[in-house]
């Protein structure tokens, strides 16, 4: 099924299932709004990086000298043992709430937005996944992060131009080096002319070494005269 589709129908499922059983916060327990996957008080209490506020930022500093690279930031950190990282890991085998990222996009869109970070922003670039990763996860949890800031921001999103190239070979046994190396023509820029001069903000959920938005970058290293702005949910401490 066409990922837009699946979430379509969720929001559907879901708001059939309200009616009849209150959904209760993942986090701590209480009723929840219904809109929400998470309740107003559990947001608040996220571990914000305020990265928004700072160049030369820890995300800025990991791509810096990356051809196109214009700025950056995460949203959250990200740490062992909290519930921002239960849900991730959820994500990421399948059984993740592409609601619970919508809502954290657009949370992070509205917070964000207060400083001026997305002005000029042309398009917003989710990710993709490899296609088997996305039959495992069922929809691609970055699509679902832009979904919720494209809403709030009236940016369209766009999955048209980036892709994700199918590799062979399993990263899990490779080595580290190798694993970046296999990274550098991971993606590929369909109508490449259709960016020239545009300011493409790409998002993912998580950053950790950088490697996966370095490889998109790689990517996008013909995209004439285009500015790159990244942006992720949150950043590994
Ligand atoms: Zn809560």
């Amino acid at each position: 099924m066409h990922n837009r589709d699946y979430l379509l129908m969720l929001r559907i499922l879901s708001a059939i299932l309200d009616v009849f059983f209150p959904r209760t916060c993942p986090a701590c327990g209480r009723l929840l709004e219904e809109h929400d996957a998470i309740c107003e008080e559990c947001l608040t209490r996220l571990d914000r990086t305020q990265q928004a506020l700072y160049r030369d930022n820890v995300v800025e500093t990991i791509f810096k000298g990356e051809q196109h690279f214009s700025y950056g930031g995460s949203w959250l950190w990200y740490q062992k043992g909290t519930y921002l990282q239960k849900m991730i890991h959820l994500a990421k085998f399948g059984r993740g709430n592409p609601l619970w990222l919508e809502q954290m996009g657009r949370e992070a869109a509205k917070e964000w937005n207060e400083y001026g970070f997305f002005d000029g922003i042309d398009v917003i670039v989710p990710i993709p996944l490899h296609p088997k990763r996305l039959r495992i996860r069922g929809f691609n949890q970055s699509e679902a992060i832009v979904k919720g800031m494209s809403d709030v921001l009236n940016i369209p999103m766009d999955t048209d131009h980036l892709t994700r190239e199918v590799n062979n070979k399993k990263q899990s046994q490779s080595s580290k080096v190798e694993r970046e190396h296999l990274k550098e023509g991971l993606f590929k820029v369909n109508h490449p002319e259709e960016w020239y001069g545009k300011t493409i903000m790409l998002v993912d959920d998580i950053i950790t070494t950088g490697s996966t938005f370095r490889a998109a970058m790689h990517a996008m290293k013909d995209v004439y005269n285009c500015k790159i702005v990244v942006f992720s949910l949150a950043k590994s401490k």
